[in-house]
């Protein structure tokens, strides 16, 4: 398999659009927290998913029906308007949740055998 999505590694500041390395975590710009995969709530600028509810402020965001093109808040489970089941619409092209690099498991420390102290002689 070689198919990698290319241009996940940009950290675009979704505050003033600044391209900061993949690794940072805060705009060198403006100092705005960057989440790769997250943005900020349209209402209290909580960093989370695109497509959860804000755990700050409870906002829903809307996704937009694949079939009628309807608004649905994300907790419904299907279109109000057309009945289209979309519980588990995929996100949309562009925004790659999941696709930052995992974090790299602390490596269990090496403990070098000490060879016990003989006692004098
Ligand atoms: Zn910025
Ligand atoms: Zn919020
Ligand atoms: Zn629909």
């Amino acid at each position: 398999m070689c198919f990698r999505p290319a241009a996940v590694t940009l950290n675009k500041c979704y505050k003033c659009g600044k391209i900061n390395k993949p690794i940072a975590t805060v705009c060198v710009e403006c100092g705005a927290p960057l989440k790769p995969g997250h943005e900020p709530c349209p209402q209290c600028e909580t960093m989370k998913e695109p497509l959860a509810v804000c755990p700050n402020c409870g906002y829903v965001p809307e996704v937009e029906c694949p079939k009628c093109h309807t608004k649905n808040p994300v907790t419904n489970e299907q279109c109000t308007k057309c009945g289209f089941k979309a519980t588990k619409m995929p996100p949309p092209p562009g925004q790659s949740a999941g696709n930052f690099p995992p974090k790299v498991p602390p490596a269990p420390p090496k403990v070098p055998p000490v060879p016990p102290k003989k006692p004098g002689t």
